[in-house]
């Protein structure tokens, strides 16, 4: 008797779920169509939706409605709070599945290796954006006692960290930020946010729509210089291949000829500014120093020799995620991912037969949530050629019952789709009487025991 095709998808967020829409809605998904488990670390799905997008863009974060279609389907299992390999390990995903996607994304931050780095007040963006995302993993305090703040890098994260750590504490409390995040922004001493870019205005990579948000905050000054404006040829043409490239040095340029105005809180957005330490005292934070860049002509920059010391008392690198490595899988340090072929595992020149990656692990940290929706059509084209093909290994227990045996067997605590919709009516039942659309819970024991875990 014919059974449907088994998928295990290890991660939920954005790649993982468009992978399993990928499933359903192909030709493999007929007669006797397709059944999938997503095997998610955290007692939650959505990822970087849930963890990584800022509380102030409630738009974005609305994704995960449109994400719930998919997982509502009767042929898609969530098994949350189930860690990759500690709770199953590839051979046991094997024993249980025809195929196996992984999609576990990025949680870290990149290195930046500049002297100082290490002193107290130095942080990583990733670890500010878990604690105000309200990750259980990581602690609920944050140190917030410094007036003046450097953020390191001119991608969106940086525009994030920035535009949290300079906005007060009441105007995150309309969003779904936990009262211990609440509570350590109160105590956000931060005055002054100075964001630098070692390129120029054309090269950073803000999006135009997060960059102009900047200007939106009663309480937000953006300030630039107008000696930060500048383009060589390679600029220029990097400008006009690139809309959102113009639309961005536009609003730079905008924001550089303008009169600067009596908010509170002032956002600098530097450019030309390479950070080559991070200074200290006893210990701690006390500056920054930069090396002043100028453009070659190709659009990238060269040291000029002349330094400047800033004066702030903490330092946040935004210079990137990066992706932990996934044991028993091949690992290529250099881009931080699994090396693979149009989504197929590549080991040692060969495929890893029934295994795939897709979403960040599979491409870099880079691009935005409906990036990852492509990336995992491409990803599921070959699974379902190679099933075609016959060339899927085949599993010993195909049972969908087997893995939840298996996952009972070894006690895993483990949350369902079912437990996602008790999970999100207590997070809105602790927002509602302060008029919030939620108040997300923060202990991993609270949100087992809000999903019935
Ligand atoms: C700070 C920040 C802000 C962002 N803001 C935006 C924005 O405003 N708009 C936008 O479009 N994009 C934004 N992005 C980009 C977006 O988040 C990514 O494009 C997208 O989340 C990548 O999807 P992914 O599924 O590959 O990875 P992830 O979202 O990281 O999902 C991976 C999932 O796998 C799980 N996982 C990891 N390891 C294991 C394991 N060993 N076992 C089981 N499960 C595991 C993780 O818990 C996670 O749920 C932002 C990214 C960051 C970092």
């Amino acid at each position: 008797m014919p059974r449907p095709l088994r998928v295990a998808i290890v991660g939920a967020g954005p790649a993982g779920i468009y992978a399993a829409d990928a499933l359903l809605k192909s030709e493999a998904a007929a007669e006797p169509g397709v059944s999938i488990d997503l095997f998610e670390r955290m007692p939650a799905p959505f990822g970087l939706i849930r963890y990584g997008v800022a509380p102030d863009h409630p738009r974005i974060k609305g994704i995960i409605t449109a994400l719930h279609q998919v997982l509502d389907k009767p042929q898609v299992r969530l098994f949350g709070n189930v860690d990759y390999p500690n709770d199953i390990s590839l051979d046991e995903l094997r024993a249980f599945y025809d195929a196996v996607i992984f999609s576990t994304g990025a949680t870290a931050d990149r290195e930046l290796r500049i002297p100082g780095v290490d002193l107290e007040g130095s942080y990583g963006a990733a670890d500010f954006v878990s604690w105000y995302d309200g990750h259980p993993d990581v602690p609920r305090t944050w140190p917030l006692e410094a007036e003046k703040v450097a953020v390191l890098g001119v991608g969106n994260v940086a525009l994030d960290v920035a535009r949290i750590l300079a906005k007060t504490a009441d105007e995150l409390l309309t969003t779904e930020i936990p009262p211990n995040v609440h509570e350590g922004l109160k105590a956000n001493k931060a005055l002054e946010v100075h964001v630098f870019g070692r390129r120029g205005p054309a090269q950073a990579k803000f999006s135009p729509m997060e960059l102009r948000e900047l200007d939106h905050s009663p309480n937000i000054e953006v300030i630039v210089d107008p000696q930060d404006i500048d383009y060589d040829e390679g600029s220029i043409a990097a400008r006009r291949a690139n809309k959102q490239a113009d639309m961005v040095a536009k609003t730079l340029e905008n924001w550089a000829i303008r009169d600067t105005g009596d908010r509170p809180h002032k956002l600098f957005l530097h450019f030309f500014e390479s950070p080559v330490e991070v200074l200290g005292e006893d210990g701690k934070v006390v500056g920054l120093r930069t090396e002043r860049t100028e453009l070659d002509g190709t659009g990238n920059v060269k040291g000029t020799g002349r330094f400047t010391d800033w004066d702030v008392q903490s330092v946040y690198r935004a210079v990137g995620y990066l992706s932990d490595e996934l044991p028993k899988l091949p690992w290529d340090v250099e881009s931080g991912t699994v090396p693979d072929e149009g989504g197929r595992v590549i080991e040692a020149g060969a495929h890893l037969p029934s295994t795939y990656v897709t979403g960040w692990i599979r491409r870099g940290p880079i691009g935005l949530i409906g990036h990852t929706k492509g990336d995992a059509n491409e990803t599921v084209a070959s699974l379902l050629a190679d099933h075609a093909a016959g060339r899927l290994l085949t599993p010993a227990s195909p049972a969908p019952e087997a893995v939840e045996a298996f996952l009972a067997e070894r006690r895993v605590r483990f949350t369902t789709w079912e437990g996602w919709y008790k999970l999100d009516a207590a997070e809105k039942a602790l927002g509602e009487p302060q008029g919030r659309e939620r108040v997300k819970l923060v202990e991993r024991e609270d949100m087992l025991e809000a999903s019935g875990a």
